[in-house]
């Protein structure tokens, strides 16, 4: 799976893509990162890719043609098809099922914003599906995309071993009806600790029993800590977004893109 990421920033995701998951699916090669820096796409000598809003108000704003060039200059790179993702906080909230989603993706094109936000015409016109990590403000997209990156490639084939395999994590591990539920508690040794004991069930040896308790344990934990998990699961949505008034060509669906763009060349 490709994974592009445009950001002002590109120099935040090296460490991070060279460790632990990120890293081992790098080198078992289920995941390739390529990071772009948006100021590649401006043409000006200070290589301005913000200004000022119009109707004033505090902060800037990223402008439309940097961003609109290097999407599809990128997009051009690789005849995959793409699907692109805004990371914004006003987006669909970053669920375990979006996630298994995406990691069916050939490639993803993941566009990280930054100062107030970006120019709402490019956004209506490139059409991405937006992402939101959480009820809260950060500085920029970059920590949001590093989220979705380690999240999918923990699904992709071969980079997880079984011992430690994704089936049974929160989320991902499911109750009769289907419905996702948060795993059960864990332990490891020493037996005893601080005059706490790990429960009995677990040392038994019998595997029936253990799976037993671990799935009540887990079904438990869901029902006191996040009963919303419990209500009807909701479909898959994007945003509530009007259809761009300039079409972006014949896109096969919101957030999926082959890569037909123009193409601005890029080094
Ligand atoms: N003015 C924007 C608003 O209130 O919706 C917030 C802009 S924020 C300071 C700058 C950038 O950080 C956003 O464009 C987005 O890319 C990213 N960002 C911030 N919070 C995020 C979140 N919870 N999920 C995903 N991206 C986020």
């Amino acid at each position: 799976m490709r994974f592009d990421v445009l950001t002002l920033f590109p120099d935040m995701f090296r460490e991070v893509l060279a460790t632990s998951m990120p890293g081992r699916a790098a080198a078992c090669g289920a995941a390739e990162y390529h990071l772009h820096d948006l100021r590649h796409w401006t043409s000006d000598k200070h290589r301005t890719v913000d200004d000022r809003p119009f109707g004033g108000g505090p902060g800037m704003v990223m402008m439309c043609q940097p961003l609109w060039d290097a999407v599809h200059a990128i997009e051009a790179m690789d005849a995959r098809p793409t699907r692109r993702v805004l990371l914004t906080p006003q987006g669909e909230p970053l669920t375990q099922r979006r996630v298994e989603d995406l990691a069916t993706a050939d490639r993803l094109l993941m566009i990280a914003g930054h100062y107030e936000g970006i120019d709402e015409r490019v956004i209506e016109a490139l059409e991405p599906l937006e992402i939101s990590v959480g009820d809260y403000v950060l500085s920029g997209g970059e920590l949001p995309a590093m989220t979705l990156i380690d999240a999918t490639v923990r699904l992709l084939p071969g980079v997880l071993g079984h011992e430690d395999s994704a089936a049974e994590d929160s989320f991902s591990t499911r109750d009769e009806a289907g419905r996702p539920l948060l795993d059960c508690p864990h332990y490891t040794r020493p037996r005893e600790w601080m005059d706490r004991t790990v429960p009995d069930i677990l040392l038994g040896g019998d595997h029936g029993a253990i799976a037993r308790w671990r799935h009540e344990e887990s079904v438990e934990r869901t029902r006191r800590r996040r009963p919303d998990l419990l209500e009807s699961p909701r479909p898959l949505g994007g945003t509530d977004r009007p259809k761009s008034r300039q079409p972006d060509g014949g896109r096969p669906a919101s957030g999926e893109h082959s890569g037909d763009g123009p193409g601005v060349s890029a080094s």
